[in-house]
């Protein structure tokens, strides 16, 4: 699991399942964990601080570049 953070304020945003070793440009909703500060107005994620993260694109939330950070490990899909 990836905990995905914002890299304004450094705030936790959700836990993501990613799979493969690419870079994070979209999140599939069906494998987000738990969603901590995070809030959609008019299809766009804010953080608390004000930062757009990501926008609402239906199955997935496509990440903006640079506005994010994560910690965790990606799963190697075999
Ligand atoms: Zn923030």
């Amino acid at each position: 699991m990836l905990t995905i953070h914002c890299a304004a304020c450094r705030k936790k945003l959700w836990k993501y399942e990613k799979f493969g070793h690419g870079h994070v440009v979209r999140c599939h909703k069906d494998r987000i964990g738990k969603q901590y500060h995070v809030e959609v107005v008019d299809h766009k994620l804010y953080c608390p601080c004000g930062k757009v993260i990501a926008i609402d694109k239906g199955s997935h939330y496509r990440m903006i570049a640079n506005t994010f950070t994560y910690t965790g490990t990606k799963k190697n899909r075999k």
